[in-house]
């Protein structure tokens, strides 16, 4: 937050001090009639800042209105014997009162800039928020919008307690409750995609044959690749390559035709593990060597390292071995810089793949049963658990030596997730807040789930070395 006391705050507008600096509270004077001063006094909610994008903040805030009796000098002598009055009485900044009248509104939200070559005015206010009843500028790079819900602590917190697949049915029931077909659309999506972790391909697949049958009913469709690209995954674990693959192709069509750079990775990704599983290759190593090129120029770090090992198991496949152990050292390197204690068991079965070993001892997640924690979910991507168990009928379980080695570093997520156990630093209660705000307010959050990076942000949120995909967390 930055200091209230150092603003440079419009004239008309008094500033009621605070201790601490870290709040605020605003006297906005109103009309003026005969017998009454009107006032509004909008203060900030503490602790709840979010972040809107890189570089512009905003924190909750609440209004109330007051009215100050217009008296003249005898008025206010006089004014010392009378009774109090029924409301809440308010010291005004100018050391006269006035009595609170009507509600106290909590839709308002206080937005400033962090950046400096960053600008705030209306027409951006507008866009963003296209709901908002009405802004006003109250001073440089400092807006107060009303109409606005801001995030709350408690939902998020709420979901940050349940399972990704409970937090799926609760935004799927809500959805259905309200008639909302858009948000029903994205709850049935989110939910398929749950399922799909869990290694439920047939509700996966009901799930999101819903959503994609649902979405094409609506006028506005930009979701509808990314239900496309999950529901080729679904149909490819039920062993039906052909419509897979055409799926996934239609999803990589619609990230094209959108410029959409994070779906493009996303698809390219999915086509390379298809390929995979499909044994082609070549096309397999060429859509993860596309998407690794988008990974690197969208800065995404964690999708960069998977996409490295990834490429790994594919040279391994076809005997490329020093190609294999250079692009898993690559990944380990990367995961090494980002601080991510994933990269000591990602090492731990390159050391073993290098040493021609054979996997036995290590543990896979068949040992384990299946895991829906959010811990697991987050150190497996969804391409990630899938590489568990090839789909049905189209190949065996990959050897535990070889290239079936650097398979089990990414397919074993409960058993990752042991091993890692207290490895994983977590966030102060405070930034977690914070984050989830912020994903909240994100108009890439689908409630569960962030669009851009696929990561279930309430388990993600936690973890101290995880970024969001566009750098709107504090560092
Ligand atoms: S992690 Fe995703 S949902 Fe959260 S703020 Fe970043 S882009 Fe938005």
């Amino acid at each position: 937050m930055p200091d209230w006391r150092t603003l440079h705050l419009d004239d008309r507008i008094f500033s009621e001090p605070t201790a601490d600096g870290h709040s605020l509270a605003l006297w906005f004077p109103g009309k003026r009639d005969e017998a009454f001063q009107h006032w509004e006094r909008v203060s900030t909610v503490p602790h709840t800042e979010f972040t809107v994008e890189p570089g512009i903040t905003a924190v909750a805030a609440a209004s109330v209105q007051a009215k100050q009796p217009i008296r003249g000098f005898f008025g206010k002598f006089l004014q010392r014997f009378q009774k109090p009055t029924e409301g809440r009485a308010w010291l005004l900044p100018t050391g006269d009162t006035a009595e609170q009248c009507g509600e106290r509104r909590s839709d308002l939200i206080l937005l400033w800039v962090e950046d400096k070559p960053k600008q705030l005015d209306e027409p951006w206010i507008k866009a963003r928020w296209p709901e908002c009843e009405r802004s006003q500028k109250i001073g440089e790079n400092l807006y107060l919008v009303f109409g606005i819900v801001p995030p709350t602590v408690s939902s998020t917190l709420e979901q940050a307690q349940a399972s990704p697949r409970q937090t799926a049915e609760r935004l799927l029931a809500d959805a259905r409750a309200t008639g909302d077909r858009r948000r029903e659309v994205s709850a049935l999506t989110d939910l398929g995609i749950t399922y799909l972790h869990e290694g439920s391909a047939q509700l996966a697949l009901r799930s999101l044959d819903e959503a994609l049958r649902n979405i094409r009913l609506l006028d506005e469709r930009s979701e509808e690749g990314e239900i496309m690209g999950n529901l080729g995954l679904a149909v490819l674990r039920t062993g039906q390559p052909k419509p897979a693959m055409a799926l996934l192709e239609q999803a990589l069509t619609h990230a094209r035709a959108a410029n959409d750079q994070f779906a493009m990775k996303v698809s390219l990704e999915r086509l390379g593990f298809a390929y995979a599983i499909l044994r082609n290759p070549s096309r397999s190593l060429a859509s993860f060597e596309e998407a690794l090129s988008l990974a690197r120029a969208l800065a995404d770090i964690r999708h960069e390292a998977e996409l490295l090992w990834y490429l790994a198991i594919q040279h391994a496949e076809i005997g490329r071995r020093e190609q294999a152990i250079a692009s898993a050292q690559a990944a380990v390197e990367v995961m090494e810089k980002a601080r991510n204690p994933q990269a000591a068991w990602y090492a731990q079965h390159l050391r073993r793949f290098r040493a021609g070993d054979s996997g036995i001892g290590l543990s896979t997640n068949e040992e384990a049963g299946p895991d829906s924690s959010p811990i697991a979910f987050l150190t497996s991507s969804l391409t990630a658990s899938l590489w568990a168990t090839p789909p049905a009928g189209m190949q065996g379980p990959a050897p535990p030596a070889g290239p079936g080695l650097l398979r089990m570093a990414v397919s074993a997520a409960k058993s990752m997730a042991k091993f890692l156990g207290s490895g994983l630093k977590t966030v102060p209660a405070a930034t977690l807040q914070r984050r989830l705000r912020t994903c909240a307010a994100c108009h890439h959050h689908t409630g569960l789930r962030c669009r851009l990076c696929g990561c279930f942000t309430n388990a993600k949120a936690r973890i101290a070395h995880e970024q969001c995909p566009i750098a709107k967390w504090p560092e």
